[in-house]
């Protein structure tokens, strides 16, 4: 087996429905049996019915990894924050991971790089293992910024949470111009940033560099997945508008 096993990780967002799960559940029993780890993050209301269909086709499943993860997190613990989910609440929902800095809550709902690592550190207390996204805007892109972005965003979280913050993580490379646009990331583009990625993880702990598992994120498709996925430091991806179709998303299971 690989150090870094690939995982293809569906972004539901607030999209899909009950039957969308089931759905998706049904074909996942066709996985291949060293297929990539796979992960749906549906929205809140319907991880406890996610949850349920997982433990009832364990037996189908036979072994094949497909977890749960949630979109965000409050970064309390518990208390009086009307609206809030808690990581330890995702924790009895059957989740094992929780997507962290999504650039759709950066940008929509404030989320500075401080409130993110907060999050992250609350997630790992409590035992999940984030999916911090980092991407860089087309303007700084074109200011040629992009490592500089992705530093910082990356140095929030070792500030806040210690050299070790990745040693139970994943990172998700997501440039902000290519979420939802169609226009993803050349694989080029995308060996380009995991590769700076990892080698600046590896000035803080060459084994965390090593074994740490970054995904693609960014108009991901069944026509461009094997050459986003086959780059040496592209360990699979995050997928938004293609996890809603179950026989799209499965033909990128496949594939990673
Ligand atoms: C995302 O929302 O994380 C994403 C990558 O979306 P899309 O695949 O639709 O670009």
């Amino acid at each position: 087996m690989a150090l870094r096993r690939p995982m293809v990780a569906g972004n539901w967002k607030m999209n899909g429905s009950r039957q969308l799960a089931q759905e998706l559940m049904k074909k996942f029993s066709r996985l291949k049996d060293d297929s990539a780890e796979v992960v749906i993050c549906p929205p809140t209301v319907y991880l406890e019915s996610a949850s349920q269909l997982l433990e009832n086709s364990k037996q189908e499943l036979d072994g094949r990894l497909v977890r749960l993860g949630a979109q965000n997190v409050s970064h309390h613990e518990f208390g009086a924050y009307t609206g809030e989910v808690s990581a330890s609440m995702l924790r009895e929902f059957g989740c094992k991971y929780v997507i962290i800095g999504h650039s759709e809550r950066r940008r929509m709902y404030g989320e500075t790089s401080d409130i993110v690592a907060n999050k992250f550190e609350m997630a790992q207390k409590l035992g999940l293992t984030p999916i911090l996204c980092v991407g860089e805007s087309l303007a700084a892109r074109e200011a040629r910024r992009t490592f500089e972005v992705i530093a910082g965003e990356l140095d929030a979280v070792i500030e806040r949470v210690g050299t070790m913050a990745f040693d139970n993580a994943i990172i998700a490379y997501e440039p902000l111009w290519a979420v939802g646009t169609g226009k993803s990331a050349t694989p080029e583009q995308a060996q380009e940033v995991h590769a700076f990625i990892r080698q600046r993880l590896s000035e803080v702990s060459p084994f965390i560099g090593e074994k740490i598992r970054i995904l693609y994120g960014g108009s991901v498709k069944p026509s461009n997945a094997a050459d986003l996925f086959s780059q040496p430091d592209v360990d699979g991806g995050l997928i938004g508008g293609v996890s809603l179709n179950a026989s799209e998303f499965m033909a990128l299971c496949d594939i990673a």
